[in-house]
């Protein structure tokens, strides 16, 4: 969590020299008010490291040769205790820190990593995996039970860089705790990209991205993470897991594919080969309205039944399109983008611009094309959209400080469901919000659009009463959860598992599929050290007595 001699916030999102002072926050918190009408007079300032007031580290005692490696000073305690949700955010906001881990490692290399997991098998201390720390779901939080001695935090931010290019096959071996901007910083020097965008971007790592099925923020075509995998290696308590680097293999279920989604559970993922691609030059975007979202969605849907690929392909409703200055909150706007290295995209764009206009869609203004030679339109409704949602997560913090709860989730549901699905999601959380928290601003979008379907994102507004914000927006989330797994959705698009999806997940997947990634845990992680909690139950270790506990 230190780049740069920068140290980053234990609690929210960005650097400690990023906190705004209280009179920046008030100013945010004023406009927020003008905008939702509410908001609370108060502003709160977020706790400092010195007020933390940590549950005791129990003792733990590596051997000789990690204990240069393992740390239990009160910052890092509190930096990797928790995620990055809104619940997490609050927490660490307000000081309340409950589950930090006992000691956090910085692993040197894979052998380092081997020892540790070792020692902890040992030992009966649970591992968790730590990448940047921006789960959402509960993920990276030592909240294991009573079962462990204790918790160690295994940090992969000492394993980085772009270690071996291959440019004829154009990929690259990537090491796990790679922040995703080095990756991309260190391929640009060879003109390739991973092309990974997730909101996340700034402190995500490349680890975290691959057991997690990140989806970046192209909406079409290669997008998630799974895309650009040719192999995976992670190290496990039982041995080194690492796949065959090939472009497509039918031998039999894929080791790779088994490491990907596994948030943690079944080893930590040490390095990838991932597929790359040229960086565009060529770019074409536009805005368009439509009278309704639905309207906007037959668009896209028709648009992608075509085999048109738009890089960019968001579509908001009005509140969402008002909140991020982009429309007038009457109509549904769509940014429309396509990319490519080698050639022009006009075309492309004349073309999905005409499926729109057959759903009543209107282009807003003319569009913005830009080949090799020229220089990048500054400006319009795109680009005032993306630096919003880059800005969001900083945002939050303030919207925190200024009792404002602000969340979302995320789903995604076929074609012939969506129109109903979607309005009933909506209308779900805009009634369970207002219900629990006296007024609420539902907005939605869609992030990611297939040919049979689409993933739905909604971010959820409200008036938050300081000290149940945690009960508030639990509130609210189990309501539309419920709701979603009815209505045949998925509990998470790309957002994980963690804990805090367990109760629906637990509903989603089969049984039968429970059983038989139990027995896969069961051979590499005997001990069950690795994140328990998250995604599964396997049998625990036995109940540890007092005298082994050593407290
Ligand atoms: C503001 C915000 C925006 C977000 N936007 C997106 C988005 O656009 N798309 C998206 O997909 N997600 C998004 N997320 C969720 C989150 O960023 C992703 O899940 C991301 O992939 C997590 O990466 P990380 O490196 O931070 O992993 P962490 O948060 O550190 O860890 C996530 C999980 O993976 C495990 N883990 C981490 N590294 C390893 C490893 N090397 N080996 C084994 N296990 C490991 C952890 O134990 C944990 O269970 C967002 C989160 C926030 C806070």
């Amino acid at each position: 969590v230190v780049a740069e001699g920068r140290r980053r916030k234990f609690w929210g999102w960005g650097y400690e020299d990023e906190q705004l002072s209280l009179e920046e926050t008030r100013k945010i918190a004023e406009q927020a008010q003008g905008v939702l009408g509410f908001g609370a007079e108060h502003i709160s300032a977020p706790a400092r490291i010195t007020d933390l007031d940590l549950p005791p580290a129990r003792r733990l005692a590596p051997p000789s040769q990690l204990a240069g490696i393992c740390h239990s000073d009160v910052y890092e305690r509190a930096a990797h205790a928790m995620g990055k949700s809104y619940k997490d955010v609050v927490r660490g906001f307000h000081g309340e820190i409950e589950h930090p881990p006992d000691l956090v490692a910085f692993p040197r290399d894979e052998d380092d990593i081997a020892h540790l997991l070792e020692w902890c098998s040992q030992e009966c201390i649970a591992v968790i995996p730590f990448g940047g720390g921006t789960s959402v779901v509960g993920g990276v939080e030592p909240l294991v039970g009573d079962a462990y001695r204790g918790t160690l935090s295994l940090d992969l931010g000492r394993l980085i860089g772009v270690v071996d290019v291959d440019p004829t096959s154009r990929a690259a071996r990537i090491r796990a705790g790679t922040p995703l901007p080095l990756a991309e910083a260190q391929l640009r020097q060879h003109g390739l990209t991973l092309r990974h965008f997730p909101q996340s971007y700034a402190f995500a790592t490349v680890g975290g991205s691959l057991v997690t099925r990140a989806g970046g923020h192209y909406a079409t075509g290669g997008t998630h993470i799974d895309d650009f995998v040719e192999s995976v290696r992670a190290v496990t308590p039982s041995g080194v897991w690492e796949s065959r680097r090939l472009p497509g293999s039918g031998a039999g279920p894929s080791p790779d594919r088994l490491l990907l989604g596994s948030e943690g559970v079944l080893g930590v993922v040490t390095e990838a080969w991932l597929r790359l691609q040229n960086r565009p030059d060529h770019r074409a975007t536009q805005a368009v309205e439509f009278p309704t979202f639905l309207d906007g969605a037959q668009a896209v849907r028709t648009l992608v039944q075509l085999g048109l690929r738009p890089a960019n392909c968001r579509l908001l409703d009005g509140g969402e399109a008002a909140l991020g200055g982009v429309g007038d909150g009457k109509h549904a706007v769509l940014l429309l983008g396509f990319e490519s290295a080698h050639f022009p995209q006009e075309g492309e764009l004349e073309d999905a611009l005409w499926c729109c206009r057959d759903f009543g869609g209107k282009p807003v203004g003319t569009p913005r094309v830009r080949g090799p030679q020229t220089t990048p339109p500054q400006g319009g409704p795109e680009q005032r959209w993306r630096d919003g949602f880059l800005a969001a997560p900083y945002l939050r913090d303030s919207l925190v400080a200024a009792g404002i709860l602000v969340e979302t989730f995320e789903t995604a549901i076929t074609w012939d469901r969506f129109a109903a699905f979607s309005t009933r999601i909506t209308r779900a959380a805009q009634d369970a919000a207002v219900d629990v928290c006296g007024a609420a601003a539902v907005n939605c979008r869609l992030t990611h659009i297939y040919p049979d379907g689409a993933a739905l994102y909604v971010t959820v507004l409200a008036p938050a009463r300081r000290g149940s914000e945690i009960a508030q927006w639990d509130a609210v989330k189990t309501a539309v959860c419920e709701i979603l797994l009815d209505a045949g959705g998925t509990i998470t698009h790309h957002h994980a598992v963690g804990r805090e999806h367990r109760p629906w997940y637990d509903r989603q997947r089969p049984d039968v599929f429970a059983a038989a990634l139990s027995a896969a845990k069961g051979a590499v992680d005997p001990k069950a050290i690795l994140n328990p909690g998250v995604l599964i139950d396997r049998a625990a270790p036995p109940p540890i007595t007092r005298e082994r506990a050593g407290r």
